[in-house]
């Protein structure tokens, strides 16, 4: 890419975050063509390993429901409610239904020669449609309907073969005083300095329709959160007329805090 301000690790896997006996999240632990090694923060830890290796990796490296820990032999850091609030979007797969047969599988049509071709030459036709969702659609039904509220609560493919499935979960953001929360609404892990979450597994409450763009969302304001707050680290102090930040000034200060001029 070039850029001088990132550096990114291709076939790497990170396998546990290491937390000081403040919990404080210094590094990562990862591997990377077989070979163990350790990445160092300068400043803050942001996990983005979406809706089950994040809490995956949480829980590995101790932070999670103590007593699950305890039994699985990781020792518990931070006692959090994390991995507990899976939610799967439930897909089930419905008898074929002739809506209008241009529109509907028809395998003499859709799997033959001149389906090939038209894809090989044009690339468009039945084998360009993305995983072979021909229509969708969301749908109120009865049940949402009758409680007066009118959103979808139901998604419609139609398809050739049943795929599925959206999954979010683990570790919902909310108040810090919510024995369900694990991140707070900047994303920090409850407990811990300089550790975030930002993917699909911190939706409180799954979203109606497909979670890909909400999940885009978290991370755009994930971004925008930790842009505000290390901007504040180097605000030129009017006073001073130099910049405030120092490292190890901002080392001793609390994570939550912002400096004060
Ligand atoms: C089969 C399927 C179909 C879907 N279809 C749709 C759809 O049609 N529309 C829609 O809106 N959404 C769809 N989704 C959901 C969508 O993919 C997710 O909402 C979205 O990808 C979540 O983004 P994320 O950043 O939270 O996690 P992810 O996209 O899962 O990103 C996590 C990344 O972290 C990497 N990673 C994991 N563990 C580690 C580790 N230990 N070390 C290093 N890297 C690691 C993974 O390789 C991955 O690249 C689908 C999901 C599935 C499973």
């Amino acid at each position: 890419m070039g850029r001088k301000n990132i550096r990114i690790s291709r076939y790497s896997h990170v396998t546990k975050i290491k937390l000081d006996r403040n919990n404080i999240a210094v590094g990562v632990w990862y591997t990377r063509h077989g070979v163990k090694r350790f990445a160092r923060a300068s400043k803050e830890i942001i996990i983005s390993t979406g809706a089950v290796d994040s809490p995956k990796l949480l829980m590995l490296s101790g932070i999670g429901p103590s007593e699950h820990l305890k039994s699985v032999g990781i020792k518990p850091k931070v006692n959090l409610p994390v991995g507990q609030n899976l939610v799967d979007h439930v897909v089930t797969v419905l008898p074929s239904v002739i809506i209008h047969k241009p529109l509907t599988f028809d395998p003499t049509r859709d799997f033959g020669l001149d389906t090939i071709m038209e894809y090989a030459i044009n690339g468009t036709g039945f084998l360009s449609l993305p995983g072979a969702v021909a229509a969708e659609g969301f749908i109120s039904t009865e049940n949402v309907r009758k409680t007066g509220v009118d959103w979808p609560d139901m998604q419609v493919y139609f398809v050739t073969a049943s795929t599925c499935i959206n999954r979010r979960h683990q570790g919902n953001m909310g108040r810090p005083d919510d024995p369900k929360t694990v991140v707070d609404s900047k994303l920090r892990v409850l407990h811990t300095r300089g550790l975030r979450v930002a993917d699909a597994s911190i939706m409180p409450v799954i979203v109606n329709g497909n979670t890909n763009a909400p999940a885009i969302m978290i991370g755009e304001k994930a971004a925008d959160t930790i842009r505000e707050y290390w901007s504040e680290q180097y605000l030129v102090s009017p006073q001073l007329s130099t910049y405030a930040f120092q490292k190890k000034f901002t080392q001793n200060k609390c994570f939550y805090s912002t400096i004060s001029l």
